[in-house]
C-alpha cells in the first residue's frame, strides 16, 4: 500500500487523484488531505469516504471525525505527516512551504504545484533532488523520456503547448475574461487556464523544467502542438528524440507519480491505433506571446526573479479577471515589475521568497494602477 497525502484535495488535481485512488482499491491509502476553504462540503465528503487520519483546511473551523488542522499552515503540517508520497496539488506559490515541509520530513513529493520550483528554485532542488516526481503532464513526459538516456547525452528538452484559447487568433487586444477561460483541450482551474491563454504557463513550465532536470535554459524550448497528445520530448545528442504520448488526461501523470516506479493499470486510455490521427507542430509566435522569452530572461537571473515573474503574473491575472487591465497588458505588468524590482539570485530560505513576492506584488499593483490611469 502506498500511503498518500494529498494537498489541495478539492482542486482539479486533487479530485482526479482521489478518483485514481478509488479506482485502484488495495493499492493506495489516503493518510491525510488538505484544501482551502472554498469547498468544505467536498472536503468533508472526501475525508469520510477515504477514512483519512487527518484533514487540513485554511478555514477557521472544520468538523469531522479525523484529526483537524486549521489555519494558514494547515497544509504545511499535513505535508510533514509520515507517508510514502505527498501529492502537492495546491495552485500558486502558497504551495512552496508545504513542498519544503514534505521534503524536510523525508517524504517523496508528487509535484503538481509548479510554483514550488518557480518561486523556490535551488532552495527546493537542494533538498529535493531525486525525491520529486513531476505531475505536470509535460514534466512527467520528460521525466519518462529521460529514462532513455544519460543526462549529459540530452541535447534539448522540448515542451509541447496546446497554445491555449488563442493559438489561432491574430488580434488579442479585445480578449474577454470569458474567452480566456475557455481552454480548447484541458479542463483546469481559472488561473492555470488564463496562464495557458497567455502562454505564461509554458514560461513557468520552462522554468520548472530547468530546476527539475538541471538543464540550461538554452537547451529548453517549447512548441505548439494543438492536439496535446505528445506531452513533451527529449532530444539526445545522437539526433534521436524520445516522446511520451497518450490522449490528454491528467490521470496518466497523476497515477505515474503516485505509483512510481511502477505503473498503474488502465490509468489512462492509450492512443487508438485503429483510427487515423494527425498531430501538428508549429513554432510559438514570440511577438503574440512574449511571455516565453520573458520567462527565459527571468530564469537566467535565478529564482528570486522567477518568483517575481510568478507573483507579478498572479496580480496581473487577478486584475484582468476583474476587468482592470486588458489581456495584452498581463505580460507588460510582469515585465515592468521585473525591471523595477531588479530581483536576481537564489533564495536562501522561505523568508527570502516571501519577501521578494511581497515586493513583486506591490510593484505589480502599482503597474496595474498606472495602466488603469492610462486607459481612463
Ligand atoms: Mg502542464
Amino acid at each position: 500500500m502506498q500511503r498518500i497525502v494529498i494537498l489541495g484535495s478539492t482542486g482539479s488535481i486533487g479530485v482526479q487523484a482521489l478518483e485514481v485512488i478509488a479506482a485502484n482499491p488495495g493499492r493506495f491509502e489516503v493518510v491525510a488531505i488538505s484544501a482551502g476553504s472554498g469547498n468544505l462540503t467536498l472536503l468533508h465528503d472526501q475525508a469520510e469516504k477515504f477514512q483519512v487520519k487527518a484533514v487540513g483546511t485554511t478555514a477557521d473551523s472544520f468538523d469531522c471525525s479525523a484529526k483537524v488542522f486549521t489555519g494558514v499552515h494547515a497544509s504545511t503540517e499535513i505535508a510533514a505527516m509520515e507517508c510514502d508520497v505527498v501529492l502537492n496539488g495546491i495552485t500558486g506559490s502558497i504551495g512552496l512551504g508545504p513542498t519544503l515541509a514534505a521534503l524536510d520530513a523525508g517524504n517523496l513529493v508528487a509535484l503538481a504545484n509548479k510554483e514550488s520550483l518557480v518561486a523556490g528554485g535551488d532552495l527546493v532542488m537542494n533538498k529535493g533532488r531525486g525525491r520529486i516526481i513531476p505531475v505536470d503532464s509535460e514534466h512527467s513526459a520528460i521525466y519518462q523520456a529521460m529514462l532513455a538516456g544519460k543526462k549529459d547525452e540530452v541535447s534539448q528538452l522540448i515542451l509541447t503547448a496546446s497554445g491555449g484559447a488563442f493559438r489561432d487568433r491574430e488580434d488579442l487586444e479585445g480578449v474577454t475574461v470569458a474567452e480566456a477561460l475557455n481552454h480548447p483541450t484541458w479542463s483546469m482551474g481559472p488561473v492555470v487556464t488564463i496562464n495557458s491563454a497567455t502562454l505564461v504557463n509554458k514560461g513557468l513550465e520552462i522554468i520548472e523544467a530547468h530546476y527539475l532536470f538541471d538543464i540550461p535554459y538554452s537547451q529548453i524550448d517549447a512548441v505548439i502542438h494543438p492536439q496535446s497528445v505528445i506531452h513533451s520530448m527529449v532530444e539526445y545528442v545522437d539526433g534521436s528524440t524520445i516522446a511520451q504520448l497518450s490522449p490528454p488526461n491528467m490521470k496518466g501523470p497523476i497515477a505515474y507519480a503516485l505509483s512510481h516506479p511502477h505503473r498503474t493499470i488502465g490509468a489512462t486510455k492509450p492512443v487508438d491505433w485503429s483510427q487515423s490521427h494527425s498531430w501538428d507542430f508549429r513554432p510559438i509566435d514570440q511577438s503574440r506571446f512574449p511571455s516565453i522569452s520573458l520567462a527565459r530572461t527571468a530564469g537566467e537571473s535565478g529564482a528570486l526573479a522567477t518568483a517575481t515573474f510568478n507573483a507579478a503574473n498572479e496580480v496581473a491575472v487577478d486584475a484582468f479577471v476583474n476587468v482592470e487591465i486588458a489581456f495584452t497588458q498581463i505580460v507588460p505588468v510582469i515585465e515592468r515589475t521585473l525591471a523595477a524590482s531588479g530581483a536576481h539570485g537564489e533564495p536562501r530560505d522561505l523568508a527570502d521568497v516571501l519577501a521578494i513576492e511581497q515586493t513583486a506584488r506591490t510593484l505589480a499593483a502599482e503597474s496595474v494602477a498606472a495602466l488603469k490611469r492610462e486607459r481612463s
